[in-house]
């Protein structure tokens, strides 16, 4: 199997995760970006924190795309290859 290139993530992007929330939801917004990411459930609005590697695996599709000139703004460094040793 080919290695999955690491998931390329934008503040604002909606994604639809395998796992869905107590509340029934499965999309969430992307409000933070780090170590770990931080999601809104878009059907409730409770906040969550998921560690990037948990996100994923989760991960099933994009619902919908951030603003990529936003980011831009925000950070113009790409984001480091996973060079964490956990
Ligand atoms: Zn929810």
């Amino acid at each position: 199997m080919p290695v999955r290139p690491v998931l390329t993530l934008l503040l604002g992007d909606v994604l639809r995760l395998r796992r869905s929330h107590p509340c029934g939801g499965d999309s969430w917004l992307v409000d933070r970006l780090g170590a770990d990411i931080g999601l809104r459930c878009q059907t409730c609005g409770r906040h969550v924190l998921l560690e990037r590697a948990t996100l994923e695996r989760r991960f099933v599709e994009f619902v919908q795309c951030g603003d990529a000139a936003l980011n831009a703004a925000v950070s113009s460094v790409p984001e480091p290859a996973a060079d964490e040793d956990r």
